[in-house]
């Protein structure tokens, strides 16, 4: 593989990463898409994705993610599986590391997304997808007229939870101190909210639940006081930030303060010529499949055009 440079290789395999795949084969780019850690990225930790068009009756997300890679394999997309250590895109062909073997490149798709921070306790792993959430957009219309919470103190927790205001019959914001990090007008929108509600200094040490019913509270620890207390709640958003995958591309392609990646404005091209990035990695505003899914084209597309244009 070392010798014979890829013309194209996909980094990711969520809705970007697949939809490019899907897109430069049946361009005959031959693509090879390298899976990462999470193979079918952030929808393989959700439930039932209602939002996404073409599925009329919804879909389960690691099942929408198999149809994806079916799909994007019909077409003739080579798929590694295994995570890239490092990346030189000072070199040409662009070379990849990727589990002890080099992979070369003339073009590169950057679709690794981002993950949702997590609290890190069992009882979140365990009913990941049963109530408990890192989306609003994606599971909130799964609580109507239910009891929710969210977690987090910024701009997300507070336009989760007035989002969620939409459906539950009342949403309580838990927060790790008595100040919130969120921007003045999110706030106000949010304290103003006669469904909202706040609990302040409190983390939230465990869910109570099971998968096959759902959550059925937290049990909170106030961190003030050291008090414990049970909260009767039947979700739980978790809205803590999100870390884009792009630890790897440090020094070398141009990413804002947080780490997402920086294209042109309307296309996906980064400041590296023949390196282009699609889906949550260079967007933290939309975060929704379907708009990876939209920039997962735009990315072949541009892809395509850059190695016609330079004979590549
Ligand atoms: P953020 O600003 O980093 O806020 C994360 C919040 O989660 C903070 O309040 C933090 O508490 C809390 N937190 C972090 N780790 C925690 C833990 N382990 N346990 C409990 N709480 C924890 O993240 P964000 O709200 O996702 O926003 C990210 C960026 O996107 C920001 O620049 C934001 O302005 C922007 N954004 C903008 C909009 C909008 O304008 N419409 C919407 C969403 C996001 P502390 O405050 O104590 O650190």
């Amino acid at each position: 593989m070392a010798d014979e440079p890829n013309r194209l290789v996909i980094l990711g395999s969520g809705p970007a990463g697949l939809t490019a795949a899907l897109y430069s084969a049946r361009a005959n780019l031959n693509p090879l898409l390298i899976e990462g850690v999470q193979p079918g990225g952030q929808l393989t930790i959700t439930t039932e994705v209602e939002n996404y068009p073409g599925f009329e009756h919804g879909i389960q997300g690691p099942e929408m993610m198999e149809v994806f890679h079916r799909q994007a394999a019909r077409f003739g997309t080579r798929f590694v599986i295994g995570e890239v250590s490092e990346v030189r895109l000072g070199k040409r062909p662009f070379e990849l590391s990727v589990e002890g073997e080099t992979i070369t490149a003339r073009a590169l798709i950057v679709s690794t997304g981002a993950t949702a921070k997590l609290l890190n306790i069992e009882s979140e792993k365990r009913l990941m997808g049963y109530g408990v959430s890192a989306c609003a957009t994606c599971d909130g219309a799964f609580f109507k007229n239910k009891e929710a919470i969210v977690v987090g103190g910024g701009d997300t927790a507070m336009e989760e939870a007035t989002f969620l205001t939409k459906f539950c019959s009342r949403v309580t914001i838990v927060h790790r101190r008595d100040a919130l990090r969120a921007s003045k007008i999110m706030q106000e929108r949010a304290r103003k909210n006669p469904k909202i509600a706040f609990v302040w200094d409190s983390v939230v040490e465990e869910i109570f639940g099971e998968p096959k019913s759902g959550v059925s509270g937290v049990r909170l620890n106030n961190l003030k006081t050291g008090q414990r207390s049970d909260f009767k709640t039947d979700a739980v958003f978790m809205a803590i930030g999100h870390k884009p995958n792009t630890d790897i591309f440090r020094g070398q392609l141009e990413m804002d303060e947080q780490g997402y990646l920086i294209v042109r404005p309307g296309s996906t091209y980064t400041n590296i010529e023949g390196v282009f990035a699609a889906g949550d990695v260079a967007d933290h505003t939309y975060r929704q499949a379907v708009t990876a899914a939209g920039t997962g084209c735009m990315a072949a597309i541009d892809a395509e055009r850059w190695l016609e244009a330079h004979g590549e």
